[in-house]
């Protein structure tokens, strides 16, 4: 078996040890005589397994005593509508629009009620963030969105915006638990759950609980935050395994790496490896305003689109997958998220060193 250095934006790497784990257990979960794949979500194992994996996120993440945390369907793209169902009580909101994700939540929050644009990136293509501490914020805006990590474009926050009274949702698909994260800045933060947690099928929200209960009564019972939480994701049948995985996941983090602090040094060292090398050459281009510059997704594109594709054909070759840009953007994408070992990035440069050296 050769397994590939894998840099897709998501669906992406599981730490090998976690896929080994499932592995061990795919038949029989401890001594239950069953997969997890097979268990009633009533039992008494399952529902042991779901409360591990909830406080295990907490553990992780450090997360407050007055935040609540909810298991959903329907992956992020659902929670850019249950947030302006829930919380979007003036009738208003502001969205910061920085790349596809965060228009499209604005898009969704818009159908609902009144969602202002109150800064983009979208003039220089969103290769950077605007400005937080120079925007003009609305005062009775029921929430401000802000999409943490732009997974197609390669940026992120370096800063968070923080408006008194307003608070701040996040969606932080692409960048949950790659470093510590300070939960009390936020009002609500959710992701889904393919890149750095689990397998697909499933999102996170992390909510504060004094924003429960917002919802008007015509919202549909499944897209009210409180239906789920309420009834400890168990209102009706869970994404079973994919929270197990998560389980898995977090125990890999915990145990293995030592923590979210660790985590991140991991991350900066591997994001690093790559960032110096485009910084070293002018072959291939980053884009990025450096102080926006994403630690899990690193874009670049060689002279022209035919060596891009000559560049992914050759990297697939040598065990390197899912290098192939965004439509959007063009060129590479690089997705470096936790379960990549820093020698598939390393491997990845020395790739790139060679390909510079025979097209350049
Ligand atoms: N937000 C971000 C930042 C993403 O990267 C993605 C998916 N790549 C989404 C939202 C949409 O997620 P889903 O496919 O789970 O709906």
């Amino acid at each position: 078996m050769a397994r590939v250095y894998n840099f897709s934006a998501g669906p992406s790497m599981l730490p090998e040890s976690v896929l080994k784990k499932a592995q061990s257990e795919l038949l029989e979960y401890g001594s239950s005589g069953q997969s997890v794949m097979e268990m009633s979500h009533r039992s008494s194992v399952y529902d042991a397994i779901i409360r591990d994996v909830e406080s295990s996120l907490r553990r992780v993440l450090a997360i407050p005593e007055n935040y609540k945390v909810g298991f959903f369907q329907g992956g992020a793209s659902t929670q850019f509508a249950m947030v302006p169902l829930n919380l979007m009580t003036t009738g208003k909101a502001d969205y910061i629009v920085t790349g596809n994700f965060s228009k499209k939540a604005a898009e969704e929050a818009a159908k609902f009620g009144e969602a202002r644009i109150v800064a983009s990136s979208k003039d220089r293509n969103f290769t950077y963030i605007p400005d937080v501490k120079a925007i003009d914020y609305s005062k009775d805006a029921s929430y401000l969105h802000i999409c943490e990590n732009n997974t197609i474009f390669g940026t992120r926050y370096a800063e968070l915006p923080q408006v008194e009274g307003v608070p701040l949702v996040a969606d932080m698909s692409s960048c949950i638990l790659s470093r510590p994260t300070d939960v009390s800045k936020y009002g609500l933060l959710y992701f889904g759950v393919q890149k750095n947690v689990a397998p697909a099928g499933m999102a996170v929200a992390v909510v504060r609980e004094d924003l429960l209960g917002r919802a008007a009564e015509s919202v549909p019972t499944m897209l009210n935050y409180k239906t789920i939480i309420d009834a400890d994701s168990m209102y009706n049948t869970p994404p079973c395994w994919c929270i197990y995985m998560m389980g898995l996941v977090l125990h890999y983090i915990e145990d293995e790496v030592g923590g979210l602090a660790q985590m991140e040094k991991r991350n900066n060292e591997k994001a690093a490896l790559l960032y110096d090398y485009l910084d070293s050459q002018e072959f291939f281009t980053n884009p990025v305003e450096k102080k926006y510059r994403s630690v899990m997704n690193v874009t670049f594109t060689s002279p022209s689109p035919e060596l891009d594709k000559k560049f992914c054909a050759q990297a697939e070759q040598a065990g390197l997958v899912n290098l192939k840009g965004h439509r959007l953007v063009g060129g590479m994408r690089a997705s470096i998220y936790n379960a990549m070992p820093r020698a598939g990035v390393e491997k990845l440069v020395e790739f790139m060193r060679e390909f510079e050296r025979e097209n350049g």
